[in-house]
């Protein structure tokens, strides 16, 4: 398994830090309102990956947390004249809903930052002790300096960042890109600390969480391009400090989805919600689009686009059908693999999740499929085809048919045989009305 790193800027041999076992941790939402299309590209991707690992034989662990303080949820809850804590609770629930309907599995912890702000305090106060973080003002930030690598992530240098941050005379800061680990502020949730009651930073709250659930370097974290920096420079640097090693092994970063070719944004007014997308569309249509894309490169989303990938789904959904309907017909029931295309398949899921190239497998193998003449090569086909959608989260959902179907399926073929038309559309409308053709 070959593995892009975006802290070595290279692709490198993947080697789990546990035999076995891999630990993950993609960021999560910021809960105060619903998530859009573009905030699903790694809700879907990252599924793919504990899909496809745990295929392999791994034993992985997938969390992904939840901020449920910030101060986006402060001003919203504000401004609907709701608490904070009922605006962050209906918005998990939504996304988790979201998540499910794209076709994800939920990660396996989705941990909540307020559950951790013990841990926080702890973390900074650890971080001060050592010198790498300072009480200034009513805000603890970190002291970047300290940290000779920082910037590794990114790829810029102190310097230049230097030059392009601005200095708000109202802060205390020792240089311009340190950052706040605690905040004290009277406004919104707060906590006490021994910096005054108040907030912890949201770079923190990744770190910290990794620190308390994971307690070592663990194998993946990912998380949406534009999370690179400053975010995850950020938990970088944090983790460099506090422990010594770069938080995890491979840092992988999905590319963004723009509408057209703009970025989507709420000021732009060009947003679109996973909820109303798949009010229009299966969520399989929608994940075709996105897998067939390369993770790290960006998608520019169209409707036209979206609306391909939706006749490409009915065209495999159709022969899928016709597929299961011919083996259950022959009552065929042995389950045999097309061992070379999985072989195949692998060969570029192992290639950094070339995942374009992997369903072009799947298209070879449909194609193959709708040629076959025979009920043991269709099955074999078919069973082929339907683990490697399922490795892609990308599921059927055809139900076994009763007896009385399969009969009425081949009183419509004979009816069919023999060129009795109107017997033939009358057995047809039934067995579409029961969801069998
Ligand atoms: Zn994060």
């Amino acid at each position: 398994m070959r593995l892009y790193n975006s802290l070595s800027g290279t692709e490198e041999d993947f080697i789990p830090v546990k035999p076995n076992q891999i630990s993950m941790y993609v960021c999560g939402p910021t809960v105060y309102n619903y998530i859009h299309i573009g905030n699903a590209r790694p809700v879907v991707f990252f599924d793919v990956v504990k899909r496809y690992f745990t295929y392999l034989g791994y034993q992985v662990t997938y969390v992904s947390n939840i901020t449920d303080v910030d101060d986006k949820i402060i001003e919203e809850a504000k401004k609907i004249h709701i608490d904070e804590k009922t605006l962050t609770e209906t918005f998990t629930e939504a996304f988790k809903q979201d998540s499910l309907r794209l076709g994800s599995d939920l990660p396996d912890l989705m941990p909540k930052a307020t559950n951790y702000i013990a841990d926080m305090i702890f973390y900074i106060n650890d971080l001060i002790e050592k010198g790498y973080a300072y009480h200034s003002g009513d805000t603890v930030y970190f002291r970047v300096q300290k940290i000779g690598s920082y910037g590794q992530l990114s790829k810029q240098v102190l310097e230049n960042l230097n030059v392009g941050a601005r200095i708000d005379v109202a802060q205390e800061k020792e240089a311009p890109f340190d950052f706040t680990l605690w905040k004290s502020t009277s406004e919104g949730i707060s906590f006490d600390s021994p910096w005054g009651k108040g907030r912890p930073g949201w770079h923190t709250e990744c770190a910290v969480m990794n620190h308390t659930i994971f307690n070592h370097k663990i194998d993946i974290h990912g998380g949406g391009s534009d999370l690179k920096f400053p975010h995850h420079e950020n938990e970088v640097a944090q983790s460099c400090a506090h422990d010594n090693h770069e938080l995890a092994n491979f840092w992988m970063h999905v590319g963004r989805l723009n509408f057209g070719d703009t970025k989507m944004s709420k000021s732009l007014g060009n947003i679109i919600l996973v909820k109303d997308l798949l009010d229009s569309y299966e969520y399989q249509s929608f994940r075709l689009l996105l897998l067939s894309h390369h993770y790290r490169q960006p998608i520019n989303y169209t409707d036209d686009l979206m609306k391909q990938f939706d006749n490409e789904w009915q065209r495999i959904k159709r022969a899928m059908k016709q597929a299961f309907l011919d083996i259950s017909v022959e009552k065929y029931q042995t389950i045999e693999m097309n061992e070379q295309a999985l072989e195949q398949f692998r060969v570029h899921m192992d290639d950094d999740f070339n995942i374009a190239n992997a369903l072009s497998v799947i298209y070879d193998q449909l194609k193959a499929m709708n040629r076959s003449k025979e009920v043991k090569e269709t099955a074999r086909l078919y069973h082929t085809i339907s683990l490697m959608l399922h490795l892609l989260g990308i599921k059927m959902d055809l139900m076994p048919l009763s007896e009385e179907q399969i009969d009425k399926y081949r009183a419509w073929q004979q009816a069919r045989a023999e060129k009795r038309y109107t017997d033939a559309d009358k057995i047809r409308m039934e067995l579409v009305e029961t969801g069998v053709l």
